[in-house]
C-alpha cells in the first residue's frame, strides 16, 4: 500500500488551477516518475507535499496503515455531496491521523520526506562534508542550534550521517573541498546528499539532472538507482529525459494542466492513448 496518499490535491493561483484534483498514491520502495509537459504542475505538486506551498483543497497522507491506506483509495473517489455521514467521519478520522497537509517545510522533513533542491541549500564557503553536517542538524533539531557543535556525542552522530550520505553519492573523496568550488555534477549529488542527511524514507527529485553532462546525467541515474536499492529509498522524480524514465521508473503519473491523465507501469502509460495526444506528440 502506499506510502504516500494524495486525496483531491488542488492549487490555484488567482485564476490559474496549477494542480487540479489529484488523486495519487506513492507506493513504498518504488521509483515513481512524474511527468508532463512545461507548466503542467509537477513542481507545484511537489511544493505542495513538501509544505512550500499550501494547497487550495484537498490532503497528503503519509504512511497510513494498509487498512487507512485502502479506505482512502476508495473514499477519494467518491465526491463530498456523495458522501455518506458515515464516510464523511471516517475521512476525518483518516484526515486528523495521518494528513500532514499545510505542515511546515521542517515539520515535513522531520516526518520523513526530503527534497533535493537545486543548489539552494549549499552554502558556497563550507566543505561538503559540513554541508551536509549542518543538514543533519537541522533536521535533528528542527533549526540550527549551535551550541550542539560542542556536545561532542552528539556531533559524532551528525558526522556519521554525513560519512554516510556522502558515500553514498560518492563524495566522499572530496569531502574537505570547500562546495563553491565543486564541478557542477558533483554540487547536484551534494545537494542529494543533503537532502539524504535527515535520513528520508522518501526523496523528492526535480529534474535532477537538467543542464548536466551525458557523463553526470548517466552517473545520476546510477546514483538514483543505488539509493532505492542500497537505501531503501522511495523516490518520486520529476524528469524530462524519457529514455532516463524508461530506464529508472516502476511507475510513471502523467500531468497535463494540472490533472492526473495517466498513472501505471512504464509499459501502460507509454501505450495510452491520452498521454500520446497530450504529451508524447501522438
Ligand atoms: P511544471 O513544474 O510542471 O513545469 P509548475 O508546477 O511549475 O509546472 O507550474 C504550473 C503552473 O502554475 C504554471 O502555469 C505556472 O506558471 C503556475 N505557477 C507556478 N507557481 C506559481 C506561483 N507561485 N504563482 C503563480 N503561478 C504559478
Ligand atoms: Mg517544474
Amino acid at each position: 500500500m502506499g506510502l504516500l496518499e494524495m486525496e483531491g490535491l488542488t492549487k490555484r493561483f488567482s485564476g490559474l488551477t496549477a494542480v487540479d484534483d489529484v488523486d495519487l498514491t506513492v507506493e513504498r520502495g518504488e521509483t515513481k516518475a512524474i511527468i508532463g509537459p512545461n507548466g503542467a504542475g509537477k513542481s507545484t505538486t511537489i511544493n505542495l507535499i513538501t509544505g512550500l506551498l499550501e494547497p487550495t483543497a484537498g490532503h497528503v497522507y503519509y504512511d497510513p496503515p494498509d487498512e487507512a491506506a485502502a479506505d482512502i483509495h476508495e473514499l477519494r473517489t467518491i465526491s463530498d455531496e456523495e458522501r455518506s455521514a458515515d464516510q464523511q467521519q471516517r475521512l476525518d478520522e483518516l484526515r486528523s491521523e495521518y494528513s500532514i497537509t499545510g505542515l511546515e517545510p521542517h515539520e515535513v522533513v522531520q516526518t520523513g520526506i526530503s527534497k533535493s533542491f537545486q543548489t539552494a541549500s549549499i552554502f558556497p564557503g563550507m566543505t561538503a562534508r559540513e554541508n551536509v553536517q549542518m543538514a543533519a542538524l537541522a533536521t535533528e533539531h528542527g533549526s540550527f542550534k549551535l551550541n550542539f557543535l560542542r556536545r561532542q556525542s552528539s556531533f559524532d552522530a551528525v558526522d556519521e550521517i554525513a560519512t554516510e550520505m556522502l558515500e553514498a553519492v560518492d563524495l566522499l573523496r572530496d569531502a574537505g573541498e570547500e562546495a563553491a568550488s565543486l564541478p557542477y555534477g558533483d554540487k547536484r549529488r551534494l545537494e542529494i546528499a543533503i537532502a539524504l542527511a535527515s535520513e528520508p524514507d522518501l526523496l523528492f527529485m526535480d529534474e535532477p539532472t537538467a543542464g548536466m553532462s551525458p557523463e553526470e546525467t548517466q552517473a545520476t541515474v546510477d546514483l538514483v538507482e543505488r539509493l532505492q536499492q542500497e537505501l531503501g529509498l522511495t523516490i518520486v522524480l520529476v524528469e524530462h529525459d524519457m529514455e532516463i524514465i524508461f530506464s529508472i521508473a516502476d511507475s510513471i503519473a502523467v500531468l497535463n494542466r494540472g490533472a492526473i491523465i495517466a498513472d501505471g507501469t512504464p509499459d501502460e502509460v507509454e501505450g495510452d492513448t491520452d498521454v500520446q495526444e497530450a504529451y508524447l506528440g501522438g
